[in-house]
């Protein structure tokens, strides 16, 4: 069961890919740790990609499809949680030419929430765990690494990256239709946690024997 998670940026999809890794033994690609390996490991990319992430814009597509096909290539023993991809029509179109979408779970936050989120958003540049500044005492509770804010958290970028959303992400709500389920993630996030489990285990019950096939069905 392969699912796609939406939400605009700051909504909480990095954690949420997290606990359904932990919980359920799915792939988590993230585009953005792509992207973000590519600028630190220097590749062929990596300039590229860090110009347009540092604008708050999209990464050009055929840089990004590339990216996500060598992560589908790999075995996966339950299926594939998406966080950042598809981001338009064109990438959903993509997307369903590689794997079949079976969900698409959309991550809601008010802006506002999301702005305080990210601004105080710190992650370490160690073990790349996240927090919010109001959690820590400056350091990663994992390894004891001076946490770091990310590059495109500041202010200006943050709004360019809510424009693209709303722009170009959004329209994928109507795209995707009867496959979208909203999950509110304003207020306590163990609230929203089990509310994804509940829908999580709903739709493998639904899919029976299928939990077990190996993720990439059309690959
Ligand atoms: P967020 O969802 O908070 O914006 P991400 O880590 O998912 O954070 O993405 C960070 C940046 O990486 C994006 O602003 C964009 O520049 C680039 N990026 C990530 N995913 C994609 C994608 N599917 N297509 C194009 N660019 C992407």
């Amino acid at each position: 069961m392969n699912i796609v998670l939406l939400g605009k940026p700051g909504a909480g999809k990095g954690m949420f890919a997290e606990f359904l890794q932990k919980h359920y033994g799915f792939t988590h690609i993230s585009t953005g740790d792509l992207c973000r390996k590519n600028i630190r490991d220097n590749t062929i990319y990596g300039k590229i990609v860090e110009e347009h992430i540092s604008k708050g814009q999209l990464v050009p597509l055929e840089i990004i499809l590339d990216m996500l096909k060598s992560e589908i290539k790999k075995e996966t023993s339950i299926g594939f949680i998406l966080d950042g991809f598809p981001r338009n029509i064109i990438q959903a179109k993509e997307l369903e030419k590689i794997v079949d979408v079976d969900a698409v779970l959309m991550i809601d936050v008010p802006d506002e929430i999301i702005l305080e989120r990210i601004l105080n958003r710190r992650i370490c540049p160690n073990c790349h765990k996240v927090y919010n500044l109001k959690d820590t005492n400056g350091k990663c509770l994992e390894c004891g690494t001076v946490l770091v804010k990310r590059a495109d958290d500041d202010l200006k970028i943050v709004k360019n990256r809510l424009q693209v959303y709303e722009k170009e992400t959004k329209p994928l709500i109507e795209y995707f239709n009867k496959k979208i389920i909203v999950i509110d993630n304003s207020s306590q996030i163990d609230v929203a946690i089990s509310k994804i489990k509940e829908i999580i285990d709903n739709l493998l019950k639904k899919t029976g024997e299928n939990v077990w096939f190996v993720g990439h069905k059309k690959i």
